[in-house]
């Protein structure tokens, strides 16, 4: 190849842009995060990503990079190294996380790789599932002279990481959102009885917020493990915190129509 072919061939080195895709429903995504899918010649996607979603790359190849939560890095690794190979054949590279990319999405490794190997990489931001879980309680997760603080924590190590101060922090502060927490809800009910959270702290669980399978379960911290035990088989966030009313018992949206005329309307 000639040095012209050469420093064009770098020239042509695509951009990877990591996209939040918010938390479910497609219609809560960003106006520019729906122009890149549209503009995307190739799509990588968490597995949680609404179809409808992904659907708006309507000309890129779209592949599933199907980690859930969890999964060891190598599978990490494998995609940091995907995005990279893609960003040398394409220009515009889309990689779709969940939420917003920023939070618990692992997007420093991605981005680390991607600045290593010398490519363009930007990143737009999506709503991530403790704001959307916020809207479906309707309840602010700050609010004057009762909650001037909010964390967003998880009790989720790696394999091979030092264990967190997740749970100082979330003593620390008035509210919490936790993420990725109902598999825990045992250990984490107990760590912040022992940290000083009382028993009475009103809790709300919410599974699918954003979708019309919106499930939001109300107990205090004492009754967490019992009920995160029913049967949660969706994304859900637990949260905490004065606000949150002490009700008890199960609330479902029952009218997902107007979800369903935003997709229509998505969908052209
Ligand atoms: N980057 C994402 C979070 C990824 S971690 C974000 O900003 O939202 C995955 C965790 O997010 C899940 O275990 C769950 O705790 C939470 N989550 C994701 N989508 C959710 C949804 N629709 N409803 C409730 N929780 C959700």
């Amino acid at each position: 190849m000639s040095a012209a072919g050469q420093s064009q061939g770098r020239a042509m080195t695509g951009t990877v842009y990591l996209v939040g895709a918010g938390p479910g429903a497609p219609d809560l995504l960003t106006l520019r995060a729906a122009r890149l899918l549209a503009e995307a010649d190739i799509v990588f996607h968490d597995a949680l990503v609404h179809p409808g979603t992904v659907a708006l790359a309507a000309n890129a190849e779209r592949i599933a990079v199907g980690k859930r939560c969890g999964k060891h890095s190598t599978v990490q690794q494998f995609i940091n190294k995907r995005l990279v190979d893609a960003a040398h054949k394409h220009a515009v590279v889309v990689r779709l996380k969940g939420g917003d990319p920023m939070l618990f999405g692992r997007a420093q490794e991605e981005i680390a790789a991607l600045e290593a190997a010398g490519i363009r990489c930007e990143v737009v931001p999506g709503i991530t599932a403790a704001l959307a879980a916020a809207a479906e309680v309707k309840t602010s997760l700050t609010q004057r002279g009762i909650a001037r603080s909010v964390t967003f924590g998880t009790p989720r190590v790696g394999t091979q990481e030092q264990p967190s101060n997740w749970a100082d922090a979330l003593a620390a502060t008035d509210a919490g959102a936790i993420y990725m927490g109902v598999g825990e809800a045992p250990h984490i009910a107990a760590t912040l009885l022992a940290a000083g959270k009382p028993a009475t702290l009103p809790v709300a669980i919410v599974e699918n917020a954003s979708l019309p399978s919106v499930r939001i379960r109300y107990m205090t911290l004492r009754d967490l493990p019992r009920v995160a035990q029913a049967q949660i088989t969706g994304p859900a966030l637990i949260l905490l915190g004065p606000q949150f009313t002490a009700r008890t018992g199960i609330e479902q949206s029952a009218d997902a129509e107007p979800y369903r005329r935003a997709l229509r309307k998505l969908a052209g």
